[in-house]
């Protein structure tokens, strides 16, 4: 094939740590961003001489876009630790990994996001809830990616409820279902794909 670059495979470019041109062999392995999100295993070509990486080829930038661009849609949630045993009770009881927290927030999410019929109901469940849960201290965080369709369904579902953060939201989302069989059963189908 000649459109891709293969590890092992040399040429030489500038090296700012060398200050000249050196000879640069291409391998794959990981790579820092500026904001420190990490690409990983991607064709980098590194520096013979320091072990610095000088140049990114062309076939590694779909990674790297792809990597930038989830960045910027990965969101921190806070949540009280209980929530977060809750949330890891449900994984466990799925059969998914505890510390898939993402997993079982985005399975919520497109679970009742989803189910129109249901959305009146839920709207007025999550501007009525009263839950001691909610009122413990923020002690927790999770990180999550929202594609651009869960923000913008989320951004619909806080101006439908008049509630005013996006975390609150989540937070209050993950109490309504508490007992909510559609979500475990939605949950255990996803969790075979990743345990
Ligand atoms: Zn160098």
């Amino acid at each position: 094939m000649k459109s891709v670059l293969r590890a092992g495979s040399k040429t030489r470019a500038g090296c700012d740590a060398c200050e000249g041109m050196v000879p640069v062999t291409f391998s794959y392995g990981d790579w820092t961003m500026d904001d420190q999100t990490v690409v990983e295993d991607i064709l980098r070509g590194i520096c013979d001489r320091c072990g610095a990486v000088v140049v990114l080829p062309q076939q590694s930038v779909p990674k790297i876009k792809e990597a930038r661009a989830r960045a910027r849609k990965r969101t921190t949630v806070r949540i009280q630790k209980s929530l977060r045993d809750f949330i890891q009770s449900r994984l466990y009881e799925a059969g998914a990994p505890v510390q898939h927290y993402e997993l079982a927030i985005k399975v919520v999410l497109a679970t009742v996001l989803d189910d129109k019929p249901k959305m009146k109901g839920l709207i007025k469940k999550l501007k009525t809830l009263h839950d001691p849960v909610l009122e413990d201290p923020l002690e927790s965080s999770v990180s999550i990616y929202l594609t651009e369709s869960l923000q913008e369904r989320l951004q619909d579902l806080l101006r439908r409820t008049g509630i005013a953060k996006r975390s609150e939201l989540i937070r209050r989302l993950v109490v309504v279902t508490e007992g909510d069989k559609d979500v475990l059963r939605e949950l255990k189908k996803v969790a075979e794909y990743v345990a």
